[in-house]
């Protein structure tokens, strides 16, 4: 596949020369990206300001009908769109799918939510004047998203974008633009007008470094690691760019000891290892409290020698490779480092190279502690360490001590003490019972260091609009 960048409308290929892009699970060459810079995100962003007045003068409505034809689309496509994201991406087949449906369900809500952006009226102190407080959107909004969900990523940062009137600007992954070159050709074919959405690929930093100064630009949603999050607030410091940052996790699962284990088990299992553990929301720290640890991590092994490692465009496969040599390199680090100090390996831990395809067994490690690598840092991968604990308080210290704030989950079928629990915790997002709690209607994103505001629900379609409070006086 050839992809190109959209700009203005057009399909071109502009730019120092091409990226190749792989298919992690056998390293081939599955197609290429223009290496755009500088100069192509320059005219995307000069052609998503000339498309603004118009685009957001429409009403709602009308811009609701567009967004739900590409709704249809995506899902028509889901497929074809799904093989396209497993070859560039790694994860299974069945998940790939998924992740089409996920992000259509974000267009169908923000097309939906955005017909109920209402202002207010607010009562005034003197007789002669009105309060009003309105709604507009934002105006041009570049993005950037990472790799682990090349659809998902760029459909919950555009459809609300889009949804509130603003015009946009993409750069995907340089591991995953192919997904979106596809999700963009359904856009146009939807009836998104011209210089409405641009996409462009190529250089991180030269693109990156003409979003956060070109004077068109009004926001900056991102995905990705912490570390560029903040190299991208520094940049739009000086112009007081609009912010939205969804970074790193550091996600504890807590097992309490009146916790129903096959559930339990069952939510540790959908959160560590979907996409072979490949996302910020993954748990990776696991409390269990001292009572149950033996049954929960003999249930938990049990469950994970079950998953089965492969190519994820083959049937059954729970587990594809890993994106990279650098992410499977971190993965082996975490466990090693896990072992020298303690750690027993209970089932995995160990990788598969085949030439450029980096796989990794899925991984228990029993008696983790806190000096672990694998307890301070994001994995990244299919491991999951097991930590003893003794009262609810000691969890929730535990969860806590971290410069992250992504997702938590816990299980108790005690409501008292899960509330406790719950309402302890310095997360975003809380799963409770829950290992799988991202939907479109909710807000997600983080505290601390795991970024600002929130994507999905009222909250993330308010990204994208700028409250005007007019005073009038009569
Ligand atoms: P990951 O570890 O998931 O690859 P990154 O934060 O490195 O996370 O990448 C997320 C996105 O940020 C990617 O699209 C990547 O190209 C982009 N990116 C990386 N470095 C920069 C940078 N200095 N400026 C702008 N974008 C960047």
């Amino acid at each position: 596949m050839k992809g190109k960048h959209f700009i203005n409308g057009q399909w071109i290929e502009s730019g120092d020369g091409v990226i190749d892009v792989y298919n992690p699970a056998n390293g081939e060459l599955v197609g290429t990206v223009p290496n755009g810079g500088e100069e192509e995100a320059t005219r995307a962003i000069e052609a998503a300001a000339a498309a603004f007045p118009e685009w957001s003068a429409k009403t709602v409505y009308e811009r609701a009908e567009i967004l739900m034809k590409w709704h249809d689309l995506l899902l028509e496509h889901k497929e074809d769109l799904g093989k396209t994201l497993t070859t560039e991406m790694g994860k299974p087949l069945k998940e790939a799918i998924g992740e089409i449906q996920y992000s259509a369900s974000f267009i169908s809500w923000f097309a939906e939510e955005a017909k109920r952006s209402y202002g207010r009226l607010v009562p005034a102190s003197a007789p002669d004047k009105r309060i009003q407080v309105l709604k507009q959107p934002v105006g041009v909004v570049v993005s950037i998203t990472p790799w682990n969900f090349p659809a998902a990523m760029i459909a919950r940062k555009m459809a609300p974008a889009l949804a509130a009137g603003c015009t946009f600007v993409s750069k995907p992954a340089e591991q995953t633009p192919l997904t979106a070159v596809r999700l963009f050709e359904l856009a146009e074919e939807a009836g998104v007008p011209k210089g409405v959405i641009n996409l462009v690929t190529g250089d991180a930093k030269g693109i990156g470094g003409v979003f956060t100064s070109h004077p068109s630009v009004r926001k900056l949603t991102f995905t990705g690691s912490t570390e560029v999050g903040k190299i991208l607030m520094k940049q739009g410091a000086d112009r007081m760019l609009n912010l939205s940052l969804e970074l790193g996790g550091q996600a504890p699962m807590i097992v309490l000891d009146d916790a129903d284990i096959d559930k339990a088990v069952e939510g540790v299992v959908a959160s560590k290892f979907r996409n072979a553990g490949q996302t910020c929301v993954c748990g990776n720290r696991i409390f269990v409290q001292r009572s149950i640890l033996e049954t929960f991590t003999e249930k938990l092994k049990e469950a994970t020698t079950k998953l089965k490692v492969g190519n994820g465009l083959t049937e059954d496969v729970n587990i594809g490779p890993l994106i990279d040599k650098d992410g499977y390199e971190k993965v082996q680090r975490h466990v090693n480092d896990a072992v020298e100090k303690g750690a027993t390996v209970l089932t995995g831990g160990e990788g598969q190279v085949n030439g450029d395809a980096y796989f990794f067994q899925p991984t228990v490690l029993a008696n983790a502690n806190t000096d672990m690598l694998v307890m301070n840092e994001e994995t990244f991968g299919p491991v999951a360490p097991i930590m003893v604990f003794d009262e609810d308080h000691e969890a929730v210290r535990l969860a806590n001590d971290t410069r992250f704030g992504l997702a938590a989950y816990f299980f108790t079928e005690n409501l008292s003490r899960g509330n406790a629990i719950m309402e302890g915790l310095d997360y975003g997002i809380i799963g409770w019972n829950d290992g799988a709690p991202s939907v479109a209607q909710a807000p997600f994103g983080g505290m601390k260091e795991s970024g600002l505001g929130r994507e999905g629900g009222v909250e993330g379609l308010e990204a994208f609009l700028e409250t005007k409070y007019v005073s009038i006086k009569m």
